[in-house]
């Protein structure tokens, strides 16, 4: 990667990754930024980048492992900047990329790449990890010199984190405040208008997948997936969820789906069709002292009862350890809500840690059965979990089910019960309806 124009001295690199190290990057980037002017080259595009919750990460696995996540991460880095440009560790878990001769465009190519690629499941152990990184990224200019320049990219890293991590920043597009007072990138601010609009106007909506049990094929339950319709355009989930999130929203928007979900159990008990909804419910809504007042207001307007909604909470928030949520799953349990693990697998916990959650529902993540029948360790991973979660009592439901093959494969393994495109795709209340009694008519 060195070119004969730059000769740092050996203890200008880090020695875990063989990467630069933030003395050489300094060097690097004057050499280039001279080279840029003398040149005429299209400006010298900083990337500095940091793992977000790397500390978590550190904490759990220890330091050996987490040294081992860093190399694996600077290997990464290596091939999706595909070998263009410098690369360095600034210290702990900050790398920098330096491309000389780089438009705004081609710098959002690669920091998409860098994101991709920094995201991918990463295997420590029987551990899988979904790491995510945030970018600044700064574009140089003729009147700041090379300290400047990364100085620039570093505060523009510092506003990315800001935003919640997992993305890239320009400097100079920073962050506005949105219409509830918190720090939005703009293409959050789009989203945050439509969420709002969407709650004035009647946009949202709820779809429900069926999840069918292995053993009779019989209903086990429908989990409810929410949608939000704003002027024609449908944003998904994975777009709405981390704005509401971040912006409080996700409370009202949660507080609509308990009451829309338990409404509908009413309506399809008033048919003579007792029929689970599972409802997702986001750390927000888990960690709102007033979260247990939702549940009773949901309760008390649909007339469901507590045992017919299920609420799913992911594996981290069950191992968060504070007062509140501890407190409010215990409110969960004791009003009867049946509980049960969302995504399990991806979070940072243990294996061993299940016997120690109040949930009597497992629900396998996707991650691990897309990549089925052919990744062997998908396989040995899927098969762990189910077996363990089996022989403690509970019961497993195998997530994205695409397949007959992985259909098969679960069913074998003992998964419980099996939700995925392959049976059903989520549908809107209607069409679930006709689905409903064209099974009852079979
Ligand atoms: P999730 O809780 O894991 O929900 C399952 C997601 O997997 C849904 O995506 C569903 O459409 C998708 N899915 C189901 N079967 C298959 C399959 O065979 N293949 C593939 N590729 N995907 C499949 P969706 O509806 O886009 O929701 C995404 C996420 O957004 C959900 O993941 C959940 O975390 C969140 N979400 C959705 N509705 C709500 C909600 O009302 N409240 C909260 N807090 N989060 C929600
Ligand atoms: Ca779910
Ligand atoms: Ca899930």
């Amino acid at each position: 990667m060195l070119t004969s124009y730059l000769e740092p001295s050996p203890s200008q690199f880090d020695s875990l990754t063989g990467l630069l190290d933030r003395e050489g990057c300094a060097r690097a980037a004057e050499t280039m930024l001279a080279k840029t002017a003398q040149e005429h080259l299209r400006p010298l595009a900083v990337f500095w980048l940091n793992i977000d919750r790397f500390k978590q990460i550190n904490d759990s696995l220890g330091h050996l492992a987490g040294d081992g996540v860093l190399a694996e991460l600077a290997h990464r880095l290596a091939i999706a900047s595909g070998n263009q440009g410098y690369l360095a560790r600034m210290g702990g878990d900050e790398f920098v990329l330096l491309v000389s001769d780089c438009n705004r465009a081609a710098a959002e190519h690669i920091a998409r790449d860098l994101l991709a690629a920094m995201s991918q499941p990463l295997d420590v152990g029987t551990m899988r990890l979904y790491p995510s990184v945030s970018i600044g990224i700064a574009l140089s200019n003729d009147r700041e010199n090379a300290r400047e320049l990364l100085e620039r990219a570093d505060q523009t890293l510092v506003h990315a984190k800001r935003l919640g991590g997992a993305q890239y920043l320009f400097a100079g597009e920073d962050v506005q405040l949105g219409r509830l007072g918190k720090l939005l990138a703009r293409e959050e601010l789009e989203v945050e208008e439509a969420l709002h609009k969407a709650l004035e106007s009647g946009g949202l909506s709820l779809h429900y997948q069926p999840i069918l049990q292995v053993a009779d094929g019989s209903l086990e339950a429908v989990e409810a997936l929410m949608r939000c319709n704003c002027e024609g355009t449908m944003y998904p989930p994975d777009r709405f969820i981390p704005v509401a999130e971040k912006t409080g929203l996700i409370i009202r928007l949660g507080e609509w789906s308990l009451l829309t979900g338990a409404r509908y159990v009413s309506k399809l008990l008033a048919d003579k069709q007792r029929i689970k909804v599972a409802i997702n419910v986001s750390r927000a809504q888990l960690t709102a002292p007033k979260f247990t007042q939702a549940l009773y207001a949901a309760l008390a307007c649909s007339n469901a009862p507590a045992e017919l909604i299920e609420l799913e909470i992911t594996e981290s928030l069950f191992m968060d350890s504070s007062d509140i949520v501890q407190r409010n799953i215990r409110a969960v349990l004791e009003a009867g809500f049946p509980l049960a693990i969302d995504d399990f697998g991806t979070g940072y916990s243990c294996l061993a840690s299940l016997k120690d959650l109040p949930a009597r529902k497992l629900k396998l993540d996707r991650a691990f059965i897309t990549d089925l029948p052919h990744n062997p360790r998908s396989f040995a991973i899927a098969k762990a979990i189910v077996h363990l979660a089996l022989d403690l009592g509970m019961s497993v439901v195998a997530e994205g089910v695409e397949t007959i093959e992985q259909h098969a494969i679960l069913s074998e393994m003992g998964a419980t019960a099996i939700q995925g495109f392959y049976l059903a795709r989520p549908m809107p209340e209607r069409q679930l309806d006709e689905w409903l009694a064209m099974r009852r008519s079979r």
